[in-house]
C-alpha cells in the first residue's frame, strides 16, 4: 500500500462488478475509505465484503444513480461519516445498443435516466460533501466522470448510448468551468474508455453472438478487440489506473479534462 489516499473517501457508483469495482479496489489499496454504491445488493454486500477482506476500508451503500431521493438518501449517509468526501466517481451506466429503427423510447429513457441524469444528480448532491472534503483536507476534491470513446466518436447502433455519454463529456466541462470559476476547490475530469473486458461488454459480444454476427460471445468479444490498434480488449484495471491518476494530487492542474484510455482506437 502506498497510501496515496489515506484518510480519503471516496464514493464510486455502480461498483459491485467490472469497471466500478477495480476502481473501488485502487482507490481502497492505496488508502481511501471506499462506498461501494451499486443498484445491486447482494453483489454491492459481496464487492465491499471482498474488498475488506483484502485489506481494503469499503462499506455498501445502496443506490439507484436515477433516483434523485436515492441520492437525497445517499447524501445522508454519506454525511453521517463525517468529514465530507474526497472523491466521487459516477461510474453506473448501462449499455443501449439498437439502431434507430429498434430504438424505443424505453431503450432511450433508461440509458439517459442512468447513464447522464445519474452523473448529473450525484455531482448536484454529493456537491456539498465534496466541498467539505476539500476545506477539511485542502487538496481539492475531485469528480470523475466515466464516459466512453462513444462519447467522442460514432459507431452504428449506439446512438442513444452515444447521446449519453457525449452528454457527460459536456457536463463535466461545464461543471468543471463553473467550480473553477467560483473557486470551489473541486476539479471535474470525465474518463473515456475504449472495450474493457466486464460483465457490460459480455452483454454487448452475447447480442453480437444472437444476431449471428459473431459465431459465439468468444468471438464476439474477439472482434471487438481486434478492433483496437492494441489488439486486445482493456481490463479494468487499465481505467481504474486513469481515475487513481485524476484523483490523485498529481492531476492537480486538471479539470474539464478527458482522459482517453482505449488502446488506440479513437486515434486511429
Ligand atoms: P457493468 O459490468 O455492467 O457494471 C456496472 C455496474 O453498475 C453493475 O453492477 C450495474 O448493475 C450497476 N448499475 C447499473 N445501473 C445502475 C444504477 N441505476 N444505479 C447504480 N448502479 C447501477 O459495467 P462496466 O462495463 O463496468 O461499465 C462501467 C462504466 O463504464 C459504465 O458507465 C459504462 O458505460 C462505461 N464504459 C464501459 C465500457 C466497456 O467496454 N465495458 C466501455 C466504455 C465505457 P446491473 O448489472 O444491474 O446493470
Amino acid at each position: 500500500m502506498t497510501g496515496r489516499f489515506d484518510g480519503r473517501t471516496c464514493l464510486v457508483t455502480g461498483a459491485a462488478m467490472g469497471i466500478g469495482y477495480a476502481i473501488a479496489e485502487r482507490l481502497g489499496s492505496e488508502g481511501a475509505r471506499v462506498v461501494v454504491a451499486d443498484v445491486k445488493p447482494a453483489e454491492g454486500e459481496d464487492a465491499a465484503r471482498r474488498l475488506c477482506d483484502a485489506g481494503c476500508d469499503a462499506s455498501f451503500l445502496a443506490l439507484d444513480v436515477s433516483s434523485e431521493d436515492g441520492w437525497k438518501q445517499a447524501a445522508a449517509a454519506m454525511e453521517s461519516l463525517g468529514a465530507g468526501l474526497d472523491a466521487l466517481v459516477n461510474n453506473a451506466g448501462v449499455e443501449a445498443v439498437a439502431p434507430l429503427a429498434e430504438l424505443d423510447m424505453a431503450i432511450w429513457r433508461r440509458a439517459m435516466d442512468v447513464n447522464l441524469t445519474g452523473v448529473y444528480l450525484g455531482t448536484r448532491y454529493m456537491a456539498p460533501l465534496l466541498l467539505a472534503g476539500s476545506a477539511v483536507r485542502g487538496a481539492g476534491a475531485s469528480v470523475v466522470n466515466i464516459s466512453s470513446i462513444m462519447g467522442l466518436i460514432g459507431l452504428p447502433g449506439s446512438s442513444a448510448y452515444a447521446a449519453t455519454k457525449g452528454g457527460v463529456r459536456l457536463f463535466t466541462k461545464n461543471i468543471a468551468v463553473e467550480f473553477a470559476m467560483e473557486r470551489k476547490n473541486i476539479r471535474v475530469n470525465s474518463v473515456h474508455p475504449g472495450f474493457i473486458q466486464t460483465p457490460m461488454s459480455e452483454v454487448g459480444a452475447r447480442r453480437l453472438a444472437e444476431k449471428g454476427l459473431a459465431k459465439d460471445v468468444g468471438e464476439a468479444l474477439g472482434q471487438m478487440a481486434s478492433m483496437s490498434p492494441m489488439g486486445r480488449l482493456g481490463r479494468p484495471e487499465d481505467i481504474a489506473a486513469g481515475v487513481a491518476f485524476l484523483v490523485s494530487d498529481d492531476a492537480a492542474f486538471m479539470t474539464g479534462a478527458e482522459l482517453v484510455i482505449d488502446g488506440g482506437y479513437t486515434a486511429r
